[in-house]
């Protein structure tokens, strides 16, 4: 099988444990062909409101220049692995050239693109949103991974319905036209997204799963939306995890590819 794991963060960005190698190593033990680092972009944006808080936490600017220093030494370090050098962004609007800068100061092989927050209503993780109800965060939520998507700054899309990680589903009939909405509008933009295992460890409801939901993820194939994998790991035996739940669903969906990048270029391989 031809698998790799996109999504993984280091100590770097504060919320996150283990050595770097430990991370490698955990991707060499599971047999994982790629693994990339995608540490939490250091942040970029400011509230227009001086006022607001932002309660996200990323790298330290300061730090960023190591972390591609440290990924392109590792490659020569593990042969045997391709270890691919990425970020995880977030997409604020009104931004946008600020990220383009960031996609242009280093030899990136994939941004990710993902929402953490919504930035008209405030600069904290999205997950612990106490003002508004899920019946307003779902539909707000989708459409910014869409505009994300359309914005065309980023290779793939991050965890695209990361409110249930916290928040209910709305009613089934709700939750199946938003996400024939956005898979249709992923469609459209040429979208890759990832396949995300974090919801299964991560979540704060019983029944969060992968991102996306075997639903949007059966839209997002019949708009012709791509896919690639990540664990979102932030500790080492994170690294790979829960992929054999994530390959069968790819089985059931009918994927029979995912997308892997260098250098920014998008090249499809068959994982099976
Ligand atoms: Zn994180
Ligand atoms: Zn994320």
């Amino acid at each position: 099988m031809y698998l790799v794991d996109y999504h993984i963060h280091t100590q770097r960005c504060g919320h996150a444990s283990g050595e770097d190698r430990e991370y490698i190593e955990a991707a060499i033990s599971r047999g994982l062909r790629e693994m990339g680092f995608s540490d939490h972009v250091p942040r970029f944006y400011q509230p227009k409101d001086t006022k607001t808080a932002i309660t996200e936490r990323g790298m330290n600017a300061e730090d960023l220049e190591g972390y591609v220093r440290a990924v392109s030494a590792y490659r020569k370090e593990y042969p045997e692995l391709k270890i691919k050098l990425g970020l995880e962004v977030d997409f604020v609007p009104g931004w946008e050239k600020e990220i383009e800068r960031i996609a242009s100061m280093y030899p990136w092989d994939y941004l990710i693109g993902s929402v953490h927050f919504i930035p008209e209503w405030n600069y904290g993780y999205i997950v612990r949103e106490t003002e508004h109800g899920p019946e307003e965060i779902y539909p707000e939520y989708f459409k910014k991974v869409a505009e994300a998507a359309e914005s065309g700054l980023f290779d793939f899309l991050g965890h695209i319905d990361l409110p249930k990680r916290t928040f209910e589903r709305l009613a089934p009939e709700v939750m199946a036209e938003l996400h024939r909405e956005l898979a249709e509008r992923l469609g459209k933009a040429g979208a890759v997204i990832e396949l995300n295992t974090y919801g299964i460890r991560g979540s704060k409801v019983p029944n969060a799963g992968l991102y996306p939901d075997e639903q949007l993820l059966r839209f997002c194939r019949e708009q012709g939306v791509r896919v690639t994998l990540g664990s979102d790991a932030h500790r080492p035996q994170d690294v790979g995890a829960d992929f054999e739940r994530a390959t069968e669903l790819l089985r059931s969906v009918g994927y029979t590819e995912i997308v892997t990048f260098e250098r920014r270029v998008a090249k499809a391989v068959s994982w099976e």
